[in-house]
């Protein structure tokens, strides 16, 4: 049987595809190439180019392999843009998810693999890590569009024969451990790429959004995890449903949260570079501190996260950037020796 990953094209789809055929799963991967590359895809896994949206390519896609479980990570990620395109959120993040359930059901395919976020938390009265029972009231579109999803899924679940993880994600950051793939989204707004592109001299430094949070150090605190440990929960997610597991909303995260400066601070020491900082104003929509209680996913799923390490988080990070910058110096020698030998 095969796994569909939708969005593996992008950041944390081709981290889980690799990890699927690492652990000898047949993958097909769909993805629009609206913010992914090809090239992240792994070569073994059989690729179709197109929306979660269409139901004739999804039909298509599943009469065409045997799938058993649908692992769902294409959609929009970023907050102020959220803000800004309300109705496109909800469009790419809810109705879609709600078109790919239609289509895996009516497949007659049971286990489905959501990713969802820890945006659904919006702030909490205290800052202790936060439980999945929390009051969820997003402070923004993104958070409320996978909030509307989670409930389309568990409603679908209740009628129909079809189960489902929802995986709320806190900040995922860093890179496959073997290089093989990484964050490449182009104009990526994450704080983890944004500072090691500043380290890399890739921009000209790094903007604080918000100073005046009610944090140590004023700035907001996030809990960032590993991409290999949440493709992990994962893995656990996919046994845990073909188990028989019920329908299941667990948080992934480390359990700590750490501070923009702290972040900041770790790229400087680990790059060995320092670059400028702004202190600017709060970015909309955005929570002070986010930091997950994950003993659910730990105990249901059996997950232990294996690179809970802001440094390894941040190595791991620069090496897949300097990566990139390789590979823009070889598309850019490639062109020019084909403008070079080209007749005018
Ligand atoms: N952040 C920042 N400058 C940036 C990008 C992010 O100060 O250029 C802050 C942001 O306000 C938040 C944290 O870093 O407190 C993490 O933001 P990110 O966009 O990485 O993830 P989010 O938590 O919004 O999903």
């Amino acid at each position: 049987m095969a796994v569909l990953v939708t969005g593996g094209a992008g950041y944390i789809g081709s981290h889980m595809a690799w990890a699927l055929l690492d652990a000898g799963e047949e993958v097909v991967v769909l993805d629009r190439l609206s913010t992914g590359f090809r090239w992240a895809v792994p070569p073994a896994a059989r690729f179709y180019l197109g929306d979660v949206g269409n139901m004739d390519l999804l039909a298509q896609v599943f009469a065409e392999n045997r799938i058993d479980a649908v692992m769902h990570f294409a959609g929009s990620i970023v907050v102020p843009q959220s803000v800004a395109h309300p109705l496109e959120y909800y469009d790419n993040n809810t109705s879609k998810t709600r078109l790919l359930a239609e289509a895996t059901i009516a497949a007659g395919i049971k286990h489905f693999v959501f990713s969802s976020t820890a945006a659904v938390y919006g702030d909490q009265p205290d800052d202790t890590p936060v439980l999945e029972s929390a009051p969820l009231q997003p402070k923004n579109p993104y958070g409320q569009s996978k909030l509307m999803a989670e409930i389309m899924l568990r409603d679908a679940a209740s009628a129909h024969d079809f189960r489902f993880v929802a995986l709320r994600y806190f900040n995922v950051a860093g890179a496959d451990l073997q290089g093989r793939t990484g964050l490449s989204t182009v104009g990526a707004t994450h704080l983890i790429k944004i500072a090691v592109e500043a380290a890399l001299a890739q921009r000209s430094g790094v903007d604080i959004f918000g100073t005046d949070y009610p944090t140590p150090d004023g700035t907001g605190i996030r809990d960032y995890i590993h991409v290999s440990d949440l493709v992990e929960a994962h893995l656990r997610a996919l046994s845990y449903l073909r188990r028989g597991g019920e329908a299941l909303i667990a948080n992934c995260g480390y359990g700590r949260g750490y501070s923009v400066l702290e972040v900041l601070q770790t790229v400087m020491r680990v790059s060995g570079e320092s670059f400028d900082v702004r202190y600017g104003p709060r970015r909309p929509g955005d929570a002070a501190s986010v930091v997950a209680n994950a003993t659910l996913a730990r105990r249901l799923l059996d997950w232990t996260p294996r690179h809970d390490d802001l440094e390894l988080i941040v190595q791991t990070a620069l090496a897949w950037e300097r990566h990139l910058m390789e590979r823009k110096i070889g598309d850019l020698r490639e062109l020019q020796q084909r403008l070079a030998t080209a007749a005018f």
